[in-house]
C-alpha cells in the first residue's frame, strides 16, 4: 500500500513560522516527516587545514536543531535526524517509510546545489518526486523588477529598484498541528549528535561577554521580544550599529537568520509593527537596509555562482595575493601587534561574533596591509563566525578585497583611525589583551609610542609579552 507521506528536508530553515516548505507539505493535507540530516562534510577541515564549522556554530547549529524538535513536538510530530549525506540518506527513509515527495528549501551556492541535484537524481531514478521552495530571502526572487541574470551590480541600483517595485510578501504562519506518522510507524526518530562527536570539546568555556547566543526559533524569538519591545533598542540602531562593545548595539540577528531560525520577513514585520506602536525613524529603516544587504548578497551569489569563491571574484580582476602562511596565523590568532585588529580577531575566536566594524578593518587590514590571499581570510571566518552565512561572508570578503560589487575603488581602513572613531578611550582593546591593559586611554592603540621606560613600568615588554607590530603603523598617523 502506497501512503500519502511527504518528507520535509529542514536545512536552513530551522524554524516553523514563516516556512514555506513546511507550509507547502502541511497544506497539502499529506503525512509529514520532518527530517534534519548532518552531513559529515560540514565537519571536515578545509584546505587551510581548519574545521570548516568551528564550535560555536556547531554548538549553535546542535541547539537549533533540538529547539526545532521540541517545537515539532508540541505539534504532535517529531524532527527525524540523519546522519550521513542526504541525497542518499533521505532517499533511503523515503523508501523505509514509503514516502512519495521530498521538499527543501532552495539554496544558492554550489556545494548545497550539487547536493541537491544528487538528491534530485537519485530520488528520480526510485519514483519519489522531490519540490524545492524559495525563501530565505525578504524579497522573493519572483518579485523583484529583474530576472536574477540581470540583477544590478551596484547596490544602491538594486535596492531602490526593489523597494519600488517589489513588495515584501506576507509571512506564513505556524502550523497549528502536523500530521505525523506516529511512534507506531516511526519507532526512532535520532539522536542529536554532541559536539565531541565532531571533534569539538563540549567544555569550551562560553564568555561571559558575548550574548547567550542559544541556537533556535525560540531564542531568536526571544531576542527580536527583547531587542524591540522590551529593551526598546531600535530606534536608535543607526547610532549605535557600529558599536564594539557589549551585545546591544546592533541587533544579533545573524545566527538565527543564518540558519534560519527566524525569517527576514518575520523581522521586516515586527519592525512595520515597532514602527506604528513605538516609533518610526531612520534607525527603524535602517534594519531592513541591513536585510537588503543580505538579499543583495544571497542574488549576487546566485547570478555569479562559484565565481563568488575565485581569487579574481567577480570583477574578474587578478592581482597578486601573498600565501605567507605565519603572517596569516598571526593575523588569526590575533598578534599582529596592531591592538585594534588583534582585539577583534581575539574576540572572534572567543566568542564566535565579531562587530561589523571589526569585521571591516580586520579584513581590510589582512588584504589591505598584509596583501594576504583574501580567500584565506574568508574560510578563516566560515569557521569561525557563528553567524556564518556564505554568502554574506563571501560577498562582503570579495567586497573589501576590490573583486566584488564595490563601485568605490581602494576601500581602505586606517586602522588607528578607525580606533580613534570607535575605541576612542581603547575600552574595547583593553578588553580582549589583557597583556595591554594597564595602558591608559587612547595609548593602548598605539603601545610602540609609549617609552621604554613607561613600557617597563606597565610591565609591558615588546616582541615579548606583546608583538611588535607587523606593519609600519606611523603610515595611519
Ligand atoms: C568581512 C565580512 C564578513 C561577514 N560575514 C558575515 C557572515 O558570514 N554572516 C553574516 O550574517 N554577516 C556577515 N557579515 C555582515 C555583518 O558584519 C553581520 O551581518 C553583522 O555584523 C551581524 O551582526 P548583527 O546581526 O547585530 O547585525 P545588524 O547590524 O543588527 O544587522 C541586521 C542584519 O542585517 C544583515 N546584515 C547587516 N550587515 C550586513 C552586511 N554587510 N552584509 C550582509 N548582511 C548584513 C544581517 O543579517 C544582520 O543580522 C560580514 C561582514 C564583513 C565585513
Amino acid at each position: 500500500m502506497k501512503f500519502n507521506r511527504v518528507i520535509v528536508w529542514f536545512r536552513n530553515d530551522l524554524r516553523v513560522k514563516d516556512n514555506v516548505t513546511l507550509t507547502k507539505a502541511v497544506q497539502s493535507g499529506k503525512e509529514i516527516l520532518p527530517v534534519y540530516c548532518f552531513d559529515p562534510r560540514m565537519f571536515e577541515k578545509t584546505e587551510l587545514g581548519i574545521l570548516k564549522t568551528g564550535y560555536y556554530r556547531a554548538k549553535f547549529l546542535i541547539e537549533a536543531v533540538a529547539d526545532l524538535r521540541d517545537t515539532l513536538r508540541e505539534l504532535g510530530a517529531d524532527l527525524i535526524v540523519l546522519k550521513g549525506k542526504p541525497e542518499e540518506e533521505l532517499i533511503k527513509l523515503a523508501e523505509k517509510y514509503e514516502a512519495q515527495a521530498i521538499y527543501f528549501s532552495e539554496e544558492v551556492t554550489s556545494e548545497e546545489r550539487n547536493v541537491d541535484n544528487s538528491l534530485e537524481t537519485n530520488a528520480y531514478a526510485k519514483g519519489i518526486a522531490t519540490e524545492s521552495f524559495w525563501q530565505s530571502t525578504l524579497y522573493h526572487l519572483d518579485d523583484l523588477p529583474f530576472p536574477v541574470n540581470q540583477l544590478p551590480e551596484v547596490f544602491t541600483q538594486f535596492r531602490k529598484s526593489a523597494e519600488k517595485m517589489s513588495e515584501v510578501r506576507a509571512e506564513y504562519p505556524s502550523p497549528i498541528s502536523i500530521n505525523y506518522p506516529g511512534t507506531e510507524v516511526i519507532f526512532s526518530s535520532g539522536e542529536i549528535p554532541k559536539l565531541n562527536q565532531y571533534g569539538l570539546e563540549e567544555s569550551m568555556p562560553a564568555s561571559s561577554l558575548v550574548l547567550g547566543f542559544d541556537g533556535g526559533e525560540r531564542p531568536g524569538m526571544r531576542r527580536i521580544q527583547s531587542y524591540f519591545w522590551e529593551k526598546d533598542l531600535l530606534k536608535d540602531y543607526k547610532q549605535t550599529r557600529n558599536g564594539l562593545i557589549g551585545t546591544e548595539f546592533s541587533s544579533r540577528f545573524s545566527a538565527w537568520l543564518a540558519l534560519g531560525c527566524i525569517s527576514p520577513r518575520t523581522i521586516y514585520y515586527e519592525v512595520k509593527r515597532y514602527e506604528k506602536e513605538r516609533k518610526k525613524n531612520d534607525s527603524t529603516y535602517w534594519l531592513i537596509f541591513e536585510l537588503i544587504w543580505r538579499d543583495y548578497f544571497r542574488l549576487i551569489s546566485k547570478k555569479h555562482g562559484d565565481q563568488i569563491f575565485q581569487l579574481s571574484g567577480i570583477k574578474n580582476q587578478m592581482d597578486s595575493w601573498r600565501r605567507d602562511s605565519a603572517d596569516f596565523q598571526r593575523w588569526c590568532e590575533g598578534k599582529t601587534g596592531v591592538p585594534f585588529i588583534d582585539a577583534n580577531m581575539r574576540e572572534l575566536n572567543r566568542t564566535g561574533f565579531m562587530s561589523n566594524r571589526g569585521r571591516q578593518n580586520v579584513a581590510s587590514f589582512l588584504v589591505n596591509d598584509l596583501g594576504i590571499d583574501w580567500t584565506w581570510g574568508a574560510s578563516y571566518f566560515e569557521s569561525k563566525l557563528i553567524d556564518y552565512d556564505v554568502c554574506s561572508n563571501w560577498g562582503n570578503w570579495m567586497y573589501v578585497a576590490g573583486v566584488g560589487n564595490d563601485p568605490r575603488e581602494n576601500r581602505y581602513f586606517n586602522i588607528l583611525r578607525q580606533g580613534k572613531n570607535y575605541d576612542k578611550n581603547g575600552d574595547y582593546v583593553r578588553m580582549w589583551l589583557p597583556e595591554l591593559s594597564a595602558i591608559k586611554g587612547f595609548d593602548i592603540h598605539q603601545p610602540h609610542e609609549l617609552s621604554t621606560p613607561k613600557l617597563k613600568e606597565l610591565n609591558i615588554e615588546l616582541g615579548k609579552t606583546y608583538p611588535h607590530a607587523m606593519v609600519e603603523m606611523e603610515k595611519w598617523v
